[in-house]
This record gives structure tokens, C-alpha cells and sequence, in this order.
């Protein structure tokens, strides 16, 4: 099967820099068809791409990785975009419950190593269930969110999903996403009112101080080992992934880039 290098996208993503969200939706939507969903985990940034997706009335699904041990607050968040947006929402889930994980192999979170291995099973594994199904996933990971985030590109492969990843909100500044939501009211998880500046699995989020760094509450007790999940491949490797297989004619379509932008 024909190779989309990392190469390639990071060229097209360039001049993805100066598109609007919305333009960045319909070209995906242009480009995939039903082969592009949203990846959401029902946090801020996340509601407010798939309040895009609904107010531009894209048939885009939304796939959210239920881990069994998630807020009551993110699954009611879930609910509620199904049901006031009209999103379809595909909830993927572990094969097992989190008693009978702890039943096999103990309560993997308290330690660095085991946290990988939980948030492999619970996480990295129920969405590759969709491994096959999606030729590109739209996350909401921005550069202003810092840390490893702090030049997560528009535009990236999945090797592992065999797909694109599409951050449409990459650039936009924290005041940016704070107006957008505060002005089309998006349906915002309750936790983020409650100090919680990202959100995860119950176990092992925590809200934060206004003096710590956003991140400070993921995985809190195992100080500063571990601040990302995996879930994410540039939060993993970067951005040096070097390549996914698509059919041909799915390239071309992605390369040919916007409509109104046609590049040689
Ligand atoms: S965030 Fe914690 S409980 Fe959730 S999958 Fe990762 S290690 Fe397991």
C-alpha cells in the first residue's frame, strides 16, 4: 500500500497554520469522508471541537475511550454532546473491569511502569478496536496546553492507528478557547469548575493550585514520572513517526489539501 510520510504532512500542515478551525473540519471532511472521527476525552478543549462539528453539521462521530474508571462528570460531559449537539458518540472500552485487572495484576497505577501498562490497557488498547475503521482522528491538543504539547503540529501519522491525527485547534491561545466558550456557552465538563484543569481517569487526577503547572494533577502521586497517558503519539515520540499506508487515492485527496488551496 502507497506511504504518507510525516514529511508530507508536515509540509501541508504549514499552511494549515493560517486556516480557521471550521475550514480545517470541512477539509477533513472533504478529504475522509465517514472514515474521520473526533477523539475526544470530554475535556474543555475537546468540547469546544465537537461544538464546531455541530454547528457546522458534519456527520462526524466522536469516539471517547470510556476506562471504566472515569468521572461521573466526563460520562454525564459524554451524554450530554449526544444528546444537545446531535454527535453520534462511539464509546470504546477496556476488555476488562478495573476489579478484574486488579484481580490479575494488582493496582498497576501506584507505580511509573505500571501506569504505562494501565493506561496501555485501558486507554491505547480499547481505541485500537477502531484501528482500521478511521483514516484520520481530529484531537484537540493545542500548543498553549505547554509541556510536551508545546509544538504538537496540526498535522501528523498515527502509525499505530494507521491513520492522520488533525489537531484543529493546535494554535489557538488559551484566551482564544476561553472566548469560545464562553460565547457559544459549550457544554464544558463541571470538573474544570472545580480546579481540575485536564481530566482523566478518577484514580489518578487531581485538581491543581493556580500557582502549578496544569498538568500537576495527572498522575499526581507518582510525582514527576509521568504527565501523559500515550493515548496521544506526539506525546509519546514528538512528532518523529515516519509513516502510515493508505490507499492512493486517500493521499491524493490529502495532499491536494483545502479546497481553494490547491497545491502542486
Ligand atoms: S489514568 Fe490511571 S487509571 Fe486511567 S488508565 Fe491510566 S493509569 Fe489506569
Amino acid at each position: 500500500m502507497p506511504k504518507l510520510t510525516q514529511g508530507e504532512l508536515t509540509q501541508l500542515g504549514t499552511s494549515f497554520e493560517t486556516q480557521s478551525p471550521d475550514q480545517l473540519l470541512r477539509w477533513a471532511y472533504d478529504a475522509f469522508g465517514s472514515r474521520v472521527a473526533v477523539l475526544s476525552a470530554m475535556q474543555k478543549a475537546g468540547s469546544v471541537v465537537c461544538h464546531m462539528v455541530s454547528q457546522l453539521q458534519l456527520p462526524i462521530p466522536v469516539v471517547f475511550v470510556d476506562t471504566g474508571v472515569n468521572f461521573q462528570e466526563t460520562l454525564d460531559t459524554r451524554d450530554r454532546m449526544a444528546s444537545q449537539y446531535g454527535l453520534k458518540v462511539i464509546t470504546l472500552t477496556p476488555e476488562q473491569t478495573m476489579e478484574d485487572q486488579t484481580k490479575e495484576l494488582g493496582i498497576l497505577y501506584l507505580t511509573p511502569e505500571g501506569q504505562q501498562r494501565c493506561c496501555h490497557f485501558r486507554k491505547t488498547m480499547p481505541l485500537l478496536k477502531a484501528r482500521g475503521q478511521f483514516d484520520c482522528l481530529i484531537g484537540s491538543l493545542r500548543r498553549s496546553e505547554g509541556g510536551r504539547r508545546d509544538r504538537v503540529p496540526i498535522l501528523s501519522v498515527d502509525p499505530e492507528m494507521n491513520c492522520v491525527r488533525l489537531n484543529v485547534i493546535a494554535n489557538m491561545p488559551n484566551e482564544d478557547l476561553a472566548s469560545y466558550i464562553d460565547e457559544h456557552q459549550v457544554i464544558i465538563n463541571p470538573l474544570h469548575a472545580q480546579g481540575y484543569t485536564t481530566i482523566g481517569c478518577n484514580r489518578c487526577t487531581t485538581p491543581v493550585l493556580p500557582e502549578e503547572p496544569p498538568r500537576a494533577g495527572r498522575w499526581r502521586h507518582l510525582g514527576q514520572w509521568s504527565q501523559y497517558c500515550g493515548i496521544n503519539p506526539t506525546d509519546r515520540d514528538g512528532g518523529t513517526s515516519k509513516s502510515i499506508d493508505l490507499p492512493r487515492d486517500v493521499i491524493d485527496r490529502i495532499l491536494l489539501g483545502p479546497k481553494g488551496d490547491f497545491m502542486i
